[in-house]
């Protein structure tokens, strides 16, 4: 086949049915322009598929663009066509995207792997385990998906938060109440993204996921997703057990290899030993408790830089008119996105995260007293109001590294911060600080749940707010509105304040005097890097597989579901003493 990019379309060529919200591709025309590009008849084409379509808003006319793959009547002529145009960046051959399973697990399988956590890369790791035929056990701290969401619903209408089961734990992991945004920027030599994405669909994903060019699938169908992958691990002999957590891992002292697990079965209390070699711990940036126990078993991790911000709120239909112009509202389209970065005079990076465009903004803490802001939203994108993170970078400087904070974190433990040598961090520093945020913004949201918040134009002018003008707030249970200055250290709130009327420039009433902030977004990426060898194993555990967001392998549901996908694999190669593949 020969993959041809850049084919260009007016918006009204594409035929969209809005009754059923299906788009149908105008393959004549495509096939056409494919004809034209290669030089050749039309009917030379034999047959024709949508890999990627996209939009580009550029021009006075907005334009649908494809990359399509093709199909010649005469196969004999392809390898012909592509000589021909080897120098052409835009027509090549259409790479071959399947995946292939590494090896196949012995028929007398000693011992397990087990996967620890059950979000978007504990799956994946799981689900190509129990392809290979590895029998994998899944240890999830929290609730199957449907008991979770009642939980977390708890938090939002009736402001209980359950701390085993809420936005960051339980099954699907931290995405399920998401917008289910599905793309990212990793280098993917191995079209392993595309594997995530077939599974997806397989599992009863809308099949458009696979040539939007920023696919999503909004919370409810991602629901669906993962039970349909759960039952799939599970019929090919893997067995996944909820609200079970792992509390210590046990290491031998002088190879410093993992030989088992301790686990707290959370539904009876009681406490058992997991004997297993290999472990990939695919824990989420939340697993705080975890982390702790990583660093008093001595496992390799240090800080690392996230950032910290608001969740701001715009009338949606101001970012629909500042993207699609005139076309703003056409269905095809839909609600649109945006990203934003600003560099701040003081030298702080301010930036666009996690963009929900028609979502509402969710209560996402998963510790009492707490109070932490993320976006989710529908498969429709139909709320009225536009959402996103908008948050400022900060390192490991920036941290607390005094016992009093760590003991105050840590129900009086100091983990030896007393000791570290001047300019040392310590590795835990970033969860003291995000603690701190937290229960900061939990106070000034009147300790009940309720967040802080400020309109924009409030905070731009330094004025603490008591009414909400045009844009209604969507968090759950509430926000409290006020000074948002006290929720954020001095450098962050100037490098915001900057930053608002810049990305007004970019999108014209961005800075508006209504749109809203909710404070406070802390759970970016992850506080700490648990480092890892080109084996995918713990730099100095053997059998250890630090994996996925929570060990900064990786920034979302696609990049930690092809991370799980390799650790996957690289568990595979161990015990089958193969090369893992590059
Ligand atoms: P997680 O999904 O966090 O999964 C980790 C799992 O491990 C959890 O289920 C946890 O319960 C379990 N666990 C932790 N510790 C233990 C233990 N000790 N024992 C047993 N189990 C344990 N990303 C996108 O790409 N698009 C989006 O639209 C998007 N929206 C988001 C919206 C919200 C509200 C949130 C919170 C996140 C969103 N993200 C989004 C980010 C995305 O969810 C994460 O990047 C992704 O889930 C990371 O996957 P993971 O598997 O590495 O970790």
């Amino acid at each position: 086949m020969i993959r041809i990019a850049e084919l260009k379309l007016p918006l009204a060529a594409v035929q969209y049915h809005p009754e059923n919200h299906t788009e149908y591709h105008p393959t004549d025309r495509l096939v056409q322009l494919a004809a034209e590009r290669l030089g050749i008849a039309a009917q030379a084409i034999a047959g024709l598929q949508v890999h990627k379509r996209s939009f580009d808003a550029r021009k006075s006319e907005l334009l649908a663009v494809y990359i399509v793959d093709i199909t010649l009547a005469d196969a004999g002529q392809e390898a012909t066509l592509l000589a021909r145009f080897a120098e052409h960046a835009h027509v090549n051959p259409t790479p071959d995207m399947s995946w292939k399973p590494v090896g196949l697990a012995p028929a007398q399988l000693e011992q397990r792997p087990v996967v620890v956590g059950f979000g978007p890369c504990g799956i994946f790791a799981a689900l190509v385990l129990a392809q290979m035929g590895f029998k994998p056990i899944v240890l999830e701290r929290g609730k199957p998906v449907r008991e979770r969401t009642k939980d977390t619903w708890g938090l939002w209408r009736k402001r209980e938060l359950t701390p085993e089961s809420n936005v960051q734990f339980g099954e699907g992991g931290a995405g399920t109440f998401s917008d289910g945004k599905l793309y990212s920027q990793i280098k993917d030599p191995r079209h392993l993204g595309r594997k995530v994405m077939s599974e997806f669909v397989a599992h009863g994903a809308p099949a458009e996921i696979l040539f939007a060019a920023h696919p999503h699938i909004g919370t409810f169908k991602l629901v669906k997703v993962v039970e349909g992958i759960r039952a799939e691990i599970i019929r090919l002999g893997g067995e996944i057990r909820f609200e079970q957590r792992v509390s210590d891992v046990l290491i031998e002292d002088e190879s410093r290899q993992l030989v088992g697990l301790q686990v707290l079965n959370q539904a009876t209390g009681e406490s058992y030993t997991l004997a297993t070699r290999h472990a990939v711990m695919a824990l989420g940036h939340s697993s705080r408790d975890t982390f702790a126990m990583f660093y008093e078993r001595g496992v390799a991790m240090e800080a690392k830089p996230f950032a910290v911000g608001f969740r701001i709120e715009h009338p949606q239909s101001v970012i629909d008119r500042a993207r699609w112009g005139k076309d703003a509202g056409h269905p095809l389209l839909g609600a649109a996105d945006y990203k934003l970065v600003h560099h701040a005079k003081n030298g702080r990076a301010v930036y666009s995260f996690c963009m929900c465009p028609g979502g509402t903004v969710v209560a996402a803490t998963s510790e009492p007293e707490r109070v932490v802001t993320n976006g989710m939203s529908q498969y429709s994108r139909a709320e009225r109001n536009a959402n996103a993170g908008m948050v400022c970078a900060i390192s490991p400087e920036d941290y607390p590294q005094d016992p009093a904070s760590f003991a105050w974190a840590f129900g009086g433990k100091t983990y030896g911060v007393e000791k570290l040598a001047p300019g040392e961090r310590h590795p835990l520093s970033g969860i003291v600080f995000q603690r701190q945020l937290e229960s900061r913004a939990y106070v000034l949201g009147g300790s009940n749940y309720s967040a802080p918040g400020q309109l924009v134009g409030d905070f731009v002018a330094g004025k603490p707010s008591t009414e909400f003008g045009a844009v209604q707030p969507s968090y759950k249970p509430g926000i409290s509105l006020g000074d948002l200055h006290q929720a954020l250290p001095g450098y962050a709130i100037e490098a915001m304040r900057e930053a608002l009327p810049a990305f007004g420039k970019k999108i014209r009433g961005y800075d508006m005097q209504d749109a809203l902030l909710t404070g406070v977004e802390t759970r970016t990426s992850s506080p700490v890097k648990i480092g890892r060898g080109a084996d995918f194993q713990s730099e100095n555990t053997r059998g250890l597989y630090p994996a996925g967001e929570g060990a900064s392998y990786a920034g979302g549901i696609l990049s930690a579901g092809v991370d799980g996908i390799k650790v996957g694999e690289a568990v595979a190669c161990a015990i089958l003493g193969l090369e893992i593949p590059s």
